[in-house]
């Protein structure tokens, strides 16, 4: 039976009631004055059930959906403003013991490169993310207990942290490995993690079972009570996904908003952010099965309606995206994308040889990061390379109260212009430079406390003069 407030898995994601909702937006998906009932709530900006955004996400009425696209880049803008987090993945190791259908990483792919980084090829990768202006970093690694125990992982974390290479610093490391013990997650925490991030990969059981057939991650209830053991051992960031094109998209997205409404229930604290990632062609994958099942419309209306359903909840896109598909996704809804990321295990270093080929899969933006940082600000966005919230213990429901207090913009907006600063002083080309700085001038408008303005003015210019790390 469905209980939001239960611990069991299968009680606070119930199958049935998924497909109650199913049915119940089926039904209603051209039911206007339904519809305008649920946008007038939405523009309230205090979210959606999962039932309200099902209906919004199934609907078919033209208007309504420009309108639910307008609400969503409004929401986006009230919320976030036009700063946008930039972060990085740093592939450790590619041993994994599981059977995950969709990921060359699966136990029988014998042919792809198995690759773990020792600690001296990770301060090789990480001095090369710095050079680029990496400031965060997302950890990725299979399941492997005796090549990638939790002990290996923790060691990572501190040889990351530990790195100071010129004036570049990894500022926080978030990490997205296998389900894991609540002890495991508190020593996560110990070593100062930022977010623990964890795809659910499909909420259907069935179907979860059927593409997970071997291993520790068959265990669909363990996993799926996953965030509810890290919160237990005192991670208050949690980052939810699922993997689009594995499953009945509406099933996924209503499947999402249960798990949040869950977290937000049962522990006091949503998630921290919503992945959306979608499939991608891999190595000993068969492209037939696994065809990046959903259009580049239905991706784009499933941000919008999550940004909506869920408005204190980041968003975030990875280089799985192309560039036009990013652009769209950013304005509904995103506010952190990765950039320059490599799949491979030790590819930030070196490039592999085709022959060695460790990839998890193929991205579709291979931008630089300068480019990146560069099309944003052409765009209107200040990329961001803030780490203070985390760094001042602003996490979980402290984090949730800044946000809801409207100091955002005498808070996080200049902690992303400085940071900004950083990075065009460090490691931008000189027409990226030009253009950060003309931006920098023009948003420090947007600070309203004159104090802080005055503030910010003085600490960028320490930046251009050599000092680093100002936050508020
Ligand atoms: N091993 C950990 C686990 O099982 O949760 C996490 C790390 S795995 C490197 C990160 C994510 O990559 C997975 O959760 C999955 O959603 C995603 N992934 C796997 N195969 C993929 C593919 N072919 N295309 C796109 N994403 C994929």
């Amino acid at each position: 039976m469905y209980n939001v407030m239960s611990p069991k898995a299968e009680e606070f994601i119930s199958h049935e009631e998924i497909q109650e909702t199913l049915a119940y937006a089926e039904k209603n998906k051209n039911n206007r004055e339904l519809l305008e009932q649920i946008l007038e709530k939405a523009k309230l900006r205090k979210g959606l059930s999962h039932r309200e955004a099902a209906v919004l996400l199934d609907c078919e009425l033209a208007d309504i959906n420009q309108q639910i696209y307008a609400l969503a880049q409004q929401i986006k803008k009230d919320f976030y403003g036009n700063r946008i987090v930039m972060f990085a993945p740093l592939y450790l190791s590619n041993y994994c013991i599981n059977g995950c259908e969709y990921c060359p990483y699966h136990l029988k792919n014998k042919h792809i490169a198995r690759k773990k980084l020792t600690q001296e090829e990770i301060v090789k990768e990480v001095m090369a993310l710095q050079d680029m202006g990496h400031k965060r970093l997302a950890l990725e690694a299979g399941e492997d207990p005796i090549n990638n125990p939790i002990e290996y992982i923790l060691e990572c974390i501190h040889t990351i942290y530990g790195i100071k290479h010129k004036n570049g610093a990894i500022r926080r490391v978030n990490v997205n490995i296998a389900a894991t013990t609540v002890e495991n997650y508190r020593k996560l925490k110990e070593a100062g993690i930022g977010t623990y991030i964890l795809f659910q990969e499909t909420y259907n059981k069935e179907s979860y079972e059927k593409l997970h057939p071997t291993g520790p991650k068959h265990d669909y209830v363990y996993h799926t009570e996953a965030m509810d053991r890290a919160m237990e051992g005192g991670i208050d960031d949690v980052g939810l996904g699922v993997l689009f094109g594995l499953n009945n998209y509406r099933y996924d997205f209503t499947g999402i908003l249960m798990h949040a409404e869950h977290l937000e229930a049962y522990k006091g604290v949503g998630p921290h952010t919503i992945s959306v990632p979608r499939l991608r062609r891999a190595d000993d994958i068969d492209p037939d099965v696994f065809d990046n099942g959903i259009s580049d419309d239905i991706f784009e209306k499933i941000v919008a309606c999550i940004r909506i359903a869920v408005p204190y909840t980041g968003m975030i896109v990875s280089t799985r995206e192309s560039k036009a598909c990013r652009e769209k996704a950013l304005r509904l809804g995103i506010s952190q994308i990765s950039g320059a990321s490599r799949t491979s295990v030790g590819g930030y270093a070196k490039p592999e040889p085709e022959e060695e080929n460790s990839a998890q899969f193929d991205v579709s933006d291979n931008r630089t990061l300068d480019e990146v940082v560069r099309w944003l600000m052409e765009m209107d966005y200040v990329p961001s390379f803030c780490t203070a919230c985390y760094r001042e213990g602003r996490t979980g429901d402290r984090f949730m109260t800044l946000l809801k207090s409207g100091q955002i913009v005498n808070c996080c907006h200049p902690n992303a212009l400085m940071t900004l600063k950083e990075y065009l002083e460090d490691y931008a080309s000189p027409k990226t430079r030009e253009i950060g700085d003309k931006l920098i001038e023009k948003e420090l408008d947007v600070i309203t406390n004159p104090k802080v303005k005055e503030k910010v003015i003085d600490y960028l210019a320490n930046i251009h003069n050599g000092q680093r790390d100002f936050r508020f």
